[in-house]
This record gives C-alpha cells, sequence and structure tokens, in this order.
C-alpha cells in the first residue's frame, strides 16, 4: 500500500509536522501510502482506528516495503478479512467484568481500565473492537469510583495492573487521584501499569508524569509494549531510562508478529536492547485471535521454534516467557517449548532432557556399574 519510494526532503518535513496522522487523506499526503490506496484505506478507517504519532511516522522507512514500523502501524486492506476463529473480545475481558473498567480474571489481581483511546492504533490490537474514537472511551468520574469501590471490596486484590487503552494517555493529574485512591486500600500491594507510550510519544515521559506514577506509594512497575528494537530510539531509552532512574522497575511484553519480528535475530536484538535498557523482557504473546489480524499471526510451533533457537544464545534475563492467553478468558499460559519428557510413567520419576544445542539427557542420569 505505500509508496515505493520518498525523498527524504519530505521524510524530514513530515516530522516537523508532528501531526498524528489519522485518515487515509493524512498517510497519502504524508507519502506513507499510495494515492491509489486511498479507497481501501479508507474502509480500513471505517472499522478499525488509525493513528500512527509523530515519532512513530518519522520512523518508517518509505522506501522499504518490509519496513517493521509502518507493518504494525499502517492500515492494511488484510484487516478486512477475519476468520472464523476470531473474535470481537478474544480473550474474554467482558466475561471477567464485574463492573465497568474492571476485568477480574485471577483471585488477586484485577485489570483497571481507565481509557480505551491510544495515541498510535496498532494493527494486531487485541482490544481493537474496544479501543478508538468509536471505542469505548474514557470510564466516567462515577465509572471510576465503582471500579475503585470493587477493588477496596475485595480485599484478595494484591496487584492492580492500569491498562486501558493507554492508561498514561490520561492527564499526570487525572492519573494522581486514580494513585492516591490506591494508596489507601491497604491490601493493595502493587500497581502495575501497562504502556505503549514511551515507546511511541517519548516526549510525555515528563518530571510530572514520573512524579503521578509513584504517587500511590506502592511498589509500582511499568510494562513497556514494544516488538522491534528499531522503536528503542535514542529517545525512547532516555525516556526508559528516566522511570528507571526514578526508582520504577520495567518489564516489557511483545506480541510475535508476522513480518515485524518472527525471526530469531530480531528478536534477539529486542531482548538484548531491552536487557542493557534496564529493561527485563516479560512476555512474548503468541497473536491473539483479533479481528481482522490473521496475516499477523504465526503458529505456535513457529513462536516456540523461535524461543528454542533464542534458549542456547541470550542470557536468561533476556528471555521472555513464550505466552498464550487462552481465547475467551480461561487465562495465559506458557506455551514452550518443553525440554523435559517422562519416561516410564510417572511413578518412574525419570526424564528425557533437551538441552540448549538439541542434545538429549536423562535425568537423573543412569548410575554406572
Ligand atoms: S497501544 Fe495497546 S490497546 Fe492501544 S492499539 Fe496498541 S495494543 Fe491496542
Amino acid at each position: 500500500m505505500r509508496r515505493s519510494a520518498m525523498p527524504i526532503a519530505n521524510w524530514n518535513d513530515l516530522v516537523k509536522r508532528a501531526k498524528t496522522l489519522r485518515y487515509a487523506t493524512d498517510l497519502v499526503e504524508s507519502g506513507l501510502a499510495s494515492p491509489s490506496d486511498r479507497a481501501a484505506l479508507d474502509s480500513v478507517a471505517a472499522r478499525y482506528a488509525v493513528a500512527i504519532s509523530p515519532s512513530l511516522a518519522a520512523l518508517i522507512d518509505p522506501a522499504d516495503p518490509h519496513d517493521p514500523i509502518a507493518r504494525q502501524f499502517l492500515p492494511d486492506a488484510a484487516e478486512l478479512v477475519t476468520v472464523a476463529e476470531e473474535r470481537g473480545d478474544p480473550i474474554g475481558d467482558d466475561a471477567h467484568s464485574p463492573v465497568a473498567g474492571i476485568v477480574h480474571r485471577y483471585p488477586d489481581r484485577v485489570l483497571l481500565k481507565l481509557v480505551h483511546v491510544c495515541p498510535v492504533y496498532c494493527r494486531y490490537c487485541f482490544r481493537r473492537e474496544m479501543v478508538g474514537p468509536r471505542g469505548r472511551g474514557t470510564l466516567s468520574p462515577q465509572e471510576i469510583v465503582r471500579a475503585l469501590d470493587y477493588v477496596r471490596a475485595n480485599k484478595n486484590i494484591w496487584e492492580v495492573i492500569l491498562t486501558g487503552g493507554e492508561p498514561l494517555l490520561m492527564s499526570p493529574r487525572r492519573l494522581r487521584v486514580v494513585m492516591r485512591a490506591l494508596a489507601e486500600i491497604d491490601h493493595v500491594r502493587i500497581v502495575r501499569v501497562h504502556t505503549r507510550m514511551p515507546a511511541v510519544a517519548p516526549e510525555r515521559v515528563t518530571s510530572d508524569l514520573l512524579r503521578a506514577l509513584k504517587s500511590s506509594g506502592k511498589a509500582t512497575y511499568v510494562v513497556l509494549h514494544v516488538n522491534h528494537a528499531r522503536e528503542m530510539t535514542k529517545e525512547v531509552r532516555a525516556a526508559c531510562a528516566k522511570i528507571v532512574d526514578n526508582g520504577i522497575p520495567m518489564l516489557s511484553q511483545s506480541v510475535l508478529l508476522r513480518g515485524v519480528n518472527d525471526n530469531a535475530d530480531t528478536l534477539d536484538v529486542l531482548f538484548r536492547m531491552l536487557v542493557e535498557c534496564r529493561i527485563k523482557p516479560y512476555y512474548l504473546h503468541h497473536g491473539d485471535l483479533a479481528a481482522g489480524t490473521g496475516h499477523f499471526r504465526t503458529s505456535i510451533s513457529e513462536g516456540q521454534e523461535l524461543m528454542r533457537a533464542l534458549r542456547g544464545r541470550l542470557s536468561g534475563i533476556a528471555q521472555p516467557t513464550y505466552v498464550l492467553d487462552i481465547p475467551g478468558g480461561a487465562g495465559k499460559v506458557p506455551v514452550g517449548p518443553n525440554y523435559l519428557q517422562e519416561k516410564g510413567g510417572k511413578s518412574a520419576r525419570s526424564y528425557r532432557v533437551e538441552d540448549p544445542s538439541g542434545g538429549h539427557h536423562l535425568y537423573p542420569p543412569a548410575v554406572a556399574d
């Protein structure tokens, strides 16, 4: 859908204009899409929200038909193709939502979804039917009170995970109000914030935001959503360093995406870079069954092979867990690969173990005569 080439002067103009691209016209005028694709792009944008932040637009190389940033954010006619197993709510948020904004899937933790808008719209988003200007919007003040009342009333809730949408789109002032309310709930010990903001709009990581993030006084973690090392620009790395330097540990989550990061070298570079930035790779998600995202999904066996390839060559602290969110809301589980096979039934307590180089061993080792 993109033009095959663009003069570099125009590319620089694009950065200077510093405007979020939201419509087919914007994409064509910026040189990121061809005029002949305008009608198809309009159809995609009518179905799913589109937004590309200025810093991401600047990262896209219009001359590269396989640009991994473009693939994540530029709409594609393939999104209009849905297959039978895809769903509007692929991980079953609604089935576990006792009040607006809360998803209570596991006993000791809840998601708190305050906003359903984002600074960018990822083309593979698992909540793509809920987010965007035509999505579920922002919780009203009354809904926020009810969501916090739910957390307060359920004393087994140990961890609250702010997600969305993009929770850091809230102003620091509004974020502080929520954080201070959480501060008053003794049984909540952990606040986790899932965000794409530092990677797509690093200028939004301000001292004000950092103060707001810390204002609950609870142990607070920031989980960065990032899929390719090209997203980790100098500005993004500086924004993440500010977060960590302020005493907030960072983890990352990535989605395994065909044409973006579905090879071992790309994942290797990404995970090493994250660790160098003091961000622990936490999850590599298998692509969810979100409508119109089949062109991004790999098979689980491809994902397992990638993880197997990384096992021997990456430090343990650079290895995320490869996980599948079971469709319908049954939860998230690691999906291998598996290095251990039982031999001779459970009572025999004997195993065949695969080492990082693919060799096989008995555990416990055979006893010499
Ligand atoms: S930032 Fe998250 S919620 Fe927003 S579009 Fe991307 S994946 Fe979806």
